[in-house]
């Protein structure tokens, strides 16, 4: 059979590569966006959306592997920053051929992508990509991958919004403590579950009034989509959707820490600072965020997935976030800017010490002998 898969280049400044998979046949269109390899492979999530346009595609998928870059250095998983995205429908255009055709297309990139599951695409998805690449991460225990990352991002995040919170009122206790979670899924919900066990008075708000209504019965308080960025309380987990933290909604906070699991919260870097001035304590979200990246990453060790070894790395996460307050407080910068200067210096130390060894190696033919 005749593949008819065809990728072609796409050039992106300050990017590693950037490539476009198109398959006829099965109706695939997708883009990978390799955006650095230095720290390791890139590994990034596949995500399907029905994106107006490839440009459309191509900002997020471009925003979305330089966050992985940032997150990965961060979190020293030894991986570097990549991610697709499927352009279509989840609900109308999945098929078994559009998933194969995808893993061709990881698998053509030779090992410097390495993908997992994301938005709308799930492990059976996953799965099927497995059939045509070895490059994927996130299947299930029983294959050997080291399974849904959501209680690991959301172990992750209770961690960071407790170091959150000795920061900010001398104790991590969370007895008596107000959260207000935007986002029942996934994260939300397993976050939900463990403020609650720790004593504190959670409020949970989602677009789905069925994952509420399920919360409730372990005790978590519904409130509205528009009670919940506004009510008052001791943190603000926002566990939805990026991009929630603008011009409109940071003036009406009234929470004094903002800590969840979502990616790219700010609207646009600015944003960080208008926390800041709100004396809004900002756990940036790759930092905290950072558990079930840190779980896929450890199926690469030596060994193979060990959860022990995963979750010895998750209880790192408030020793960073405390680092980057500190730095923050020092040079007077907002943490989620903190953050950002300390990802580029890793990785940028990380490059200057490649290209030292490799000129220290002396040319083929001359020299080494003595
Ligand atoms: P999910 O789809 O399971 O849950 C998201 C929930 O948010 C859904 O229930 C949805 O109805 C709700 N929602 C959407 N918009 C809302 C709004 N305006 N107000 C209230 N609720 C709203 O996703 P998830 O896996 O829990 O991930 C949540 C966030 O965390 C995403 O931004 C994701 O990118 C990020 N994240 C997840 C992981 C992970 O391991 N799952 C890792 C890192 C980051």
């Amino acid at each position: 059979m005749t593949d008819t898969l065809q990728i072609s280049d796409i050039p992106v400044p300050g990017y590693e590569r950037v490539v476009r998979g198109v398959d006829p046949k099965s109706g695939l269109r997708a883009i990978v966006a390799v955006h650095d390899t230095t720290l390791g492979p890139s590994l990034g999530g596949l995500r399907m959306w029905p994106y107006a346009t490839e440009d459309e595609a191509l900002f997020d998928v471009k925003r979305l592997s330089r966050g992985m870059t940032f997150k990965s250095a961060v979190a020293h998983t030894g991986l570097g920053g990549g991610k697709a995205v499927i352009l279509g429908d989840p609900k109308q255009h999945k098929s078994e051929a559009l998933y194969l055709a995808m893993g061709r297309f990881v698998d053509a990139l030779g090992g410097k992508y390495i993908t997992a599951e994301d938005v709308n695409t799930s492990v059976a998805d996953l799965e099927i990509v497995r059939r045509a690449t070895k490059h994927v991460v996130g299947l299930e225990r029983k294959d050997g991958g080291s399974g849904n990352p959501s209680p690991y991002t959301a172990y992750g995040v209770f961690l960071g919004l407790r170091a959150a919170l000795k920061w900010r009122f001398g104790s991590d206790g969370c007895k008596g403590r107000t959260v207000a979670i935007q986002g029942a899924g996934a994260v939300g919900s397993a976050l939900a579950r463990r403020l609650v066990e720790a004593g504190a008075r959670v409020h949970a708000a989602d677009k789905n009034q069925d994952r509420v209504a399920w919360l409730q019965g372990l005790g978590v308080l519904p409130a509205t989509e528009h009670e919940i960025l506004t009510m008052p309380c001791d943190v603000f987990a926002p566990c939805a959707l990026g991009a929630v933290l603008d011009d409109q909604t940071i003036p009406n906070l009234q929470a004094k820490i903002v800590a969840g699991g979502a990616n790219n919260l700010l609207l646009e870097p600015r944003h960080g600072k208008l926390l800041a001035d709100r004396d809004i304590l900002y756990a940036p979200d790759y930092v905290i965020n950072a558990g079930g990246i840190i779980n896929v990453s450890v199926e690469f060790h030596p060994g193979g997935y060990d959860e022990k070894v995963a979750l010895a790395k998750i209880e790192r996460i408030p020793q960073a976030l405390e680092e980057l307050w500190t730095i923050s407080k020092q040079e007077r910068i907002p943490p989620s800017d903190a953050a950002d200067r300390l990802a580029e210096r890793i990785v940028a130390d990380a490059r200057g010490a490649k290209k030292a060894a490799s000129c220290s190696v002396p040319p083929k033919g001359k020299g080494g002998g003595g």
